[in-house]
């Protein structure tokens, strides 16, 4: 029995919950901790109403400040772990990962490591911590899966998978990552706040013709026409996978572009202007210390509350150009997820449906040994095509679009 520990209790570790124990065949026990013990409960609570329990074995809800390296090694052992899910917030993956070096226990995450005192983590991205510490995963036997979500994930998996089956050569790989839901709020971010607003507060960084390039956030705008959701604007973003796929593929070209609307850059646009998304503490005239970003954390939506309403698709892709037999290719692998299916299915919105279903699969695939790599590693240096075929068969399907073809991922 694996008896897997999931750490986190947000709208990803809710998905993560369901589709656990819609497959604890595989795990046996599941284990939620998060810092609010309450929010654990309302998942254990949430996946017994849907009746997502399938096989034998039970749920358990605990308190952890996973911040805490003992604690976190104490709840492994106290809870027979072998598998952990780190879905909780970017800052506890490093501890999260000592307690599994601790234990032998298998690691997988989302989201690279950041620090909470700094304001956005800069490329290249997992040489700033994760992989610092590969010699010490290899050496212990663990496995590590880094940014085993959608977007880092299943994004690296289609990357693999184009460069291994689609093309000789590839010349460019263009992430495309566009939600065309509504979740109905004047104003609101899909997860935490801090971390979004994170994302697009420091530079742009991708990798063009084999070299870094910096732009502005909100300064490259590309329109794409994509299957289902259409005419989407996106903007070119830096994001974690773009330096590992870089390591790892022999790939000139790959950018990342992340749709946003209008509305939300001009909201973002007079908030970061304003001061309001930064965080360093400011005094008021009363003489209170506040974080701004902290206050504007607190006055926005919860990202969990929006589901209930949340109406529409995402569509993200990878977009490959290179050549196959001497002549010009272009392959979209994609996925199309829908947000009302997923508050159906487990609770949360499709933002976190897509990032928890691959944690989930990723989590089986050790379990089943296939991915069991024994060593720290990012999802492209993993078989793709065993996590593709099982992302198909609970919930998240791939799309390869070739010119007119349009067909399903076999
Ligand atoms: P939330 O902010 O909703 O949840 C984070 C959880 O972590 C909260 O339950 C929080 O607890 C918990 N937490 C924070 N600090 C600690 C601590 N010290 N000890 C224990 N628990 C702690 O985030 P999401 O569920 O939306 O996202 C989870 C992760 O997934 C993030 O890393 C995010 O970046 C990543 N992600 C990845 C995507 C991908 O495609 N790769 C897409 C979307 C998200 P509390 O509530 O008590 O504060």
């Amino acid at each position: 029995k694996k008896n897997v520990l999931v750490i986190g209790a947000g709208g990803v570790a809710q998905v993560v919950a369901h589709k656990c124990a819609q497959n604890n065949d595989v795990f046996g026990d599941i284990h939620i901790a998060s810092r609010t013990a309450e929010k654990c409960r309302q998942i254990v609570a949430s996946v017994h109403e849907k009746k997502s329990l399938k096989g034998p074995g039970v749920i358990e809800a605990h308190e952890l400040d996973a911040m805490d390296v003992e604690a976190t090694k104490a709840l492994i052992q106290k809870a027979g772990s072998r598998i952990v899910i780190n879905v909780g917030s970017p800052f506890v993956n490093m501890t999260v990962l000592s307690a599994c070096i601790a234990t032998g226990a298998a690691y997988l995450d989302t989201a690279i490591h950041e620090d909470p005192a700094k304001v956005c983590e800069s490329a290249p991205w997992y040489a700033n911590y994760e992989w610092k510490r590969r010699e010490e995963c290899a050496k212990a036997g663990v496995t590590a899966i880094l940014g085993a979500g959608f977007d880092p994930g299943v994004v690296n998996a289609y990357a693999r998978l184009a460069v291994d089956d689609y093309f000789d050569t590839v010349d460019s790989i263009d992430i495309i990552d566009i939600n065309a839901g509504s979740h109905g709020r004047y104003f609101a971010t899909n997860f935490d706040p801090e971390i979004n607003f994170r994302e697009f507060t420091g530079r742009v960084m991708t990798w063009q013709d084999r070299e870094w390039k910096i732009n502005k956030m909100f300064e490259v705008r590309k329109d794409w026409d994509l299957p289902v959701v259409g005419k989407s604007p996106s903007y070119l973003t830096g994001h974690d996978e773009i330096h590992s796929l870089s390591q790892h593929l022999d790939v000139p070209t790959i950018r990342f572009w992340m749709g946003f609307g209008d509305h939300y850059i001009n909201v973002f646009t007079v908030l970061n202007s304003l001061g309001l998304l930064s965080e360093q503490p400011v005094t008021t005239a009363e003489g209170l210390e506040v974080v701004p970003l902290k206050v504007v954390k607190a006055v926005l939506p919860d990202p969990s509350s929006l589901a209930p309403g949340y109406t529409g698709k995402t569509c993200i892709g990878d977009l490959v150009k290179g050549t196959k037999d001497g002549k010009s290719r272009e392959v979209f692998i994609y996925n199309v997820a829908d947000h009302k299916e997923a508050y159906e299915e487990v609770g949360s919105q499709g933002i976190s449906y897509t990032a928890g279903v691959p944690a989930v699969a990723a989590a089986m695939l050790i379990a089943s040994g296939e991915w069991d790599a024994k060593k720290m590693v990012n999802v492209e240096e993993l078989p793709p095509r065993p996590f593709l075929d099982l992302l198909g068969r609970i919930g998240l399907p791939t799309r390869v679009k070739e010119g007119e073809s349009d067909q399903p991922f076999a």
